[in-house]
């Protein structure tokens, strides 16, 4: 890599840099053996639908429990795991989990599972959509799958093939992060997905009643006009709360309803809440 690199280009290469590499090469050598060593846990979050109150949706969140560092965050060891091509095998297991976990919920509470764009190039994810489902012995319409639209816009054009497959099978696609991209109305139009994820940093933005972001009051709008659903995520606050229901969202995610827990504290709470 290095002599293919323009000559002198080594003049821009800091120590900082250095460390960096030598921490992500570390990062990938621990990381590959750490699915067969069980380092890999789920948390799961609650989707509370807004008009009734209930959890309708979990969405399940990787955690790499070190055995040194302790709990790794996935925005730390992902993108380590996309480059690598470990994501493969990472994500079919968190397809899995996910789906047997899901087997021992109310069956109006669906579980969401985030999906690399590198999965798409690394093998055919129908499969390994149509074994996790099987094994766990769930329809496909109890799967919502949560891709960003870095997905659409991959080179790899037979991705937006494969995810409409899946779709036509019964399996709900989710617009993650939506704001923070493109955003485009007419990729929205041509691309069907079944719901849209606002992302957090628009909600986090809301601190005091009054308080406005009209980006994502132009997102209400457009997704409006489309006739689709929007889900909320990274609501704290109360404030937050009402701003989300006034403007129009059907669900709403966050720590003000529940942080990712485990999947025994997730069933505590689905039967907590199918009591009250
Ligand atoms: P995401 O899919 O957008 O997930 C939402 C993130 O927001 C999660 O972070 C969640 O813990 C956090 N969050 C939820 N509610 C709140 C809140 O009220 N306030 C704040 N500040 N944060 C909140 P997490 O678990 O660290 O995951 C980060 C990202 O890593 C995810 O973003 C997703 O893109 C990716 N990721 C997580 N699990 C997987 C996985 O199994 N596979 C893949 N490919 N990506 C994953
Ligand atoms: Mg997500
Ligand atoms: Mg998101
Ligand atoms: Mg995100």
């Amino acid at each position: 890599v290095a002599k293919s690199k323009a000559r002198g280009s080594y003049r821009l290469f800091h120590p900082d840099m250095q460390r960096a590499d030598e921490a992500g090469r570390r990062l990938r050598a621990e990381l590959s053996g750490a699915l067969t060593r069980g380092e890999f846990a789920l948390a799961f979050q609650p989707i509370v639908q807004l008009a009734s109150q209930r959890i309708v949706g979990v969405e399940a969140l990787l955690r790499w429990h070190h055995p040194e560092r302790g709990l790794i965050l996935p925005a730390e060891f992902i993108p380590v795991a996309e480059e690598s091509g470990q994501i493969a095998s990472l994500g079919a297991w968190v397809l899995g989990t996910a789906c047997k976990a899901a087997r021992h919920w109310p069956e109006d509470v669906k579980i969401s599972v985030n999906v690399s764009p590198r999965q798409f190039e690394l093998g055919d994810i129908r499969l390994v959509v149509g074994d996790a489902l099987a094994a766990a012995g769930l329809p496909a319409s109890r799967l919502k799958l949560e891709v960003t639209e870095s997905v659409l816009l991959s080179q790899n054009a037979s991705s937006i093939h494969v995810l409409q497959d899946l779709r036509e099978q019964g399996v709900i696609l989710v617009l993650d992060d939506f704001g923070t991209g493109y955003s485009s109305l007419s990729y929205l139009d041509t691309f069907k997905v079944d719901i849209v994820k606002v992302d957090k940093s628009f909600i986090s933005r809301i601190r005091a009643p009054g308080d406005r972001q009209p980006i994502f009051e132009a997102i209400m709008g457009m997704t409006a006009a489309l006739n689709l659903p929007v889900t909320a995520e990274g609501v704290e606050t109360r404030v937050q709360l009402d701003y989300v229901t006034r403007l129009g969202c059907e669900w709403a995610q966050g720590y003000y309803f529940a942080r990712p827990v485990s999947e025994y504290e997730l069933r505590r709470r689905l039967q907590g809440f199918s009591r009250a």
